[in-house]
């Protein structure tokens, strides 16, 4: 029985070696195959199909077919999920072969990081404390290495970001260490409601039995309210910055079990309340995994932060200003503002289909608001009466109006709580931008430009 595998990226081609190495026949089916993919798919000696039109055709090709493998990237809406359905042809994701995979080579255990926000973030302070603790890891997941490729390198442990998309298709997939980070909504055009959405996040403890351990938000009321899923026997452990829980922040440090003191707040490469929380979720997970008080603590001094997640651009008379590119939903927009006194905020892009009214919740201390892309009539609407808006048509007039309005102790914060998608290939290439856009408006003096 043949596998298909549907889009043929990053993904599809980690899906296909491993179901060569496994003996598995495939059928690659792309909905437009460039001559790069055909290449790569020459290299490993499969044919990589056009997708026929349509559901019927697209259920003519499928029979005989024993279950497809979604890439990340197909939309919620391809008819190849109706043809599926019609033909009882089971879905999986990659996460599933590579848990599988993992399960029947007996290592490398898994950890699994999901989350509305913060997930990158995470993975990469856990794989620091793990890498610390002296034990071979690798980092897998959405933006790097695909789990399926991760699993077969030969770590003893593999970090993966895993995103509601890939958990909603899954059926045994199972980590060692699961760890839920907070939930608000986010990607609706897959999940219809933000239950659905929760309920696919939960699968990502759906398997765990005794010996495994689940870690949990205890400040995300969502994640605590679902941790009552969590199978009996499975080890909770959670965090929180704001009420007792297994680590919390104690008298400016960070601290697990027992009261055991594992860094300074202050040690932190930076200190914004996510940050915080995000250092006590690595710690919990990767104390989980076996690290120790003294590794948690080298990998969170030592770990470099990551581009266009808050990340400071330039310093001006008195105004910073601040690439948070990577913030695409209202909720990470909240999130970095809590950090600020007093923020000019660069906010809109493409629309997610998400309620951009909580965004009214960042003034304070957001005090103006240059509105931007698509979105940008929505921004506004939002701020009207809250703050003083303008539009730009461009990310360099959006950069200009923010200088206009920008107060020397104010910091100028680019989180669009949007897709970067209306003017950019990617939120990098918008983050990209923007800083470019800031150091020209500053090289030129501050001037118009
Ligand atoms: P993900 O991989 O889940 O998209 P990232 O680590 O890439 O998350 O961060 C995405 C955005 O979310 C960034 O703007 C970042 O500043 C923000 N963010 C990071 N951690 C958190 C958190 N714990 N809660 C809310 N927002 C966060």
């Amino acid at each position: 029985m043949t596998v298909g595998v549907i889009g043929f990226g990053v993904t599809g081609r980690a899906v296909v070696a491993h179901l060569g190495a496994i003996g598995q026949p495939v059928a690659v089916l792309d909905d437009a195959p460039g001559p790069e993919q055909v290449k790569a798919g020459e290299a490993l000696g499969v044919e990589v199909e056009h997708m026929p039109r349509g559901e019927d055709a697209i259920a003519a090709r499928l029979s005989g077919v024993e279950m497809i493998v979604p890439s990340p990237g197909v939309p919620v809406g391809h008819p190849v999920f109706a043809a599926a359905r019609r033909l009882g042809v089971p879905v999986r994701s990659e996460i599933e072969l590579a848990s599988e995979a993992a399960r029947r080579a007996g290592r490398p255990a898994l950890i699994a990081i999901t989350g509305t926000n913060g997930k990158t973030t995470v993975t990469t302070l856990v794989t620091a404390i793990l890498q610390q603790a002296g034990l071979h890891v690798a980092a897998a997941g959405n933006i790097g290495t695909p789990l399926i490729e991760a699993v077969a390198g030969g770590s003893d442990i593999v970090v993966a970001e895993i995103s509601s998309f890939q958990l909603q298709f899954t059926e045994l997939f199972h980590p060692a260490v699961s760890c839920w980070l907070n939930l608000a909504p986010d990607h609706l055009d897959w999940h219809d409601t933000i239950d659905h959405y929760a309920a696919a996040k939960a699968r990502i403890w759906a398997n765990q039995t005794s010996g495994d351990a689940a870690a949990i938000n205890a400040d995300d009321h969502a994640v605590a309210e679902w941790a009552r899923t969590i199978p009996p026997g499975v080890r909770r452990i959670t965090w929180s910055v704001e009420g007792p829980a297994d680590f919390v922040v104690s008298g400016g440090r960070l601290v697990g079990p027992g009261g055991v003191g594992l860094i300074e707040v202050s040690e932190l490469p930076r200190a914004f309340p996510h940050d915080v929380s995000n250092a006590l979720a690595a710690a919990a997970v990767a104390t989980a995994a076996g690290a120790s008080p003294d590794a948690c603590r080298s990998g969170l001094v030592g770990v470099v932060l990551l581009p266009h997640r808050v990340s400071l651009v330039a310093e001006d008379a008195g105004v910073r200003w601040y690439d948070d590119s990577k913030a695409t939903t209202p909720a990470s927009v909240l999130a970095a503002v809590a950090g600020f006194e007093s923020v000019v905020l660069i906010a809109g892009g493409r629309n997610k289909g998400l309620d951009l009214t909580p965004l009214a919740g960042t003034v304070p201390p957001v005090r103006a608001v240059v509105a931007i892309g698509e979105a940008g009539p929505e921004v506004a609407a939002v701020f009207d009466r809250l703050a003083p808006v303008r539009r730009a048509a461009s990310m360099d007039e959006a950069v200009q109006l923010a200088a206009q309005m920008a107060r020397p102790g104010d910091s100028v914060l680019l989180s669009p709580g949007c897709a970067s998608f209306d003017w950019y290939l990617s939120y990098a290439a918008r983050g990209d931008d923007f800083a470019a856009a800031v150091r020209t408006h500053l090289r030129k003096g501050g001037a118009p430009c």
